[in-house]
């Protein structure tokens, strides 16, 4: 685990839920958790585009109950780890991430409101229901949905050594291998910082 200060071009999935996966980089050698502490995931939210008036009362929270933030991103990581699994499945199929999803997705739903949201109904969660847990149960919510449109033939792994990030091929030839061309993408590059892509 390693202090990371989150950057827009860390957000380079094209999807919330793919970019949350890859705060750990590195998977496909030596992972690097970048979340190393509560008030991390708070400024990735912002980052990632979670609403500001909620991300602002969990700042709050989280110095008022500093063990209850940690045990949130504890949780938080684990629904990460599962959605990994679920996203990279093993041949044997991916049973009991399902199960452990689905646990972060009821704890998610029983603080969830239905509510017009610009014009649209939507299945929102807030700070106030969901307390430190928002994060998780915002990005439960999300991943549920993105999980149900799956499979998708753009969901690709970065070719990059040492990235090992997901990402959707938006490209119009839909042939994209990198997260990013001007890192992964770059040989001479990733050459370059062979120790130290991404951090
Ligand atoms: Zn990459």
């Amino acid at each position: 685990m390693v202090a990371h200060q989150f950057q827009p071009r860390d957000l380079v999935a094209g999807d919330i839920v793919l970019d949350f996966v890859n705060t750990v980089t590195a998977r496909d050698t030596d992972p690097v958790d970048w979340l190393d502490a509560y008030a991390r995931l708070v400024s990735w939210g912002r980052l990632a585009g979670l609403p500001p008036a909620e991300l602002d009362h969990l700042d709050a929270e989280a110095v008022a109950h500093p063990r209850r933030a940690a045990q949130a991103l504890v949780e938080a990581k684990a629904l990460r780890e599962t959605l990994w699994e679920l996203l990279t499945p093993p041949a044997g199929g991916a049973a009991d991430a399902a199960a452990r999803l689905t646990r972060s997705w009821r704890s998610a739903a029983a603080a969830v409101t239905v509510s017009d949201v610009g014009g649209r109904l939507a299945a929102t969660v807030t700070a106030e229901a969901s307390g430190l847990a928002y994060p998780e149960h915002f990005l439960a919510l999300r991943a549920v949905r993105f999980l149900e449109s799956l499979p998708s033939p753009r969901l690709r792994v970065c070719g990059g050594r040492h990235c090992g990030w997901l990402f959707l091929d938006t490209s119009k030839a839909g042939r994209r291998r990198w997260c990013d061309m001007a890192t992964c993408g770059n040989a001479e590059k990733t050459r370059r910082h062979r120790s130290a892509v991404h951090l």
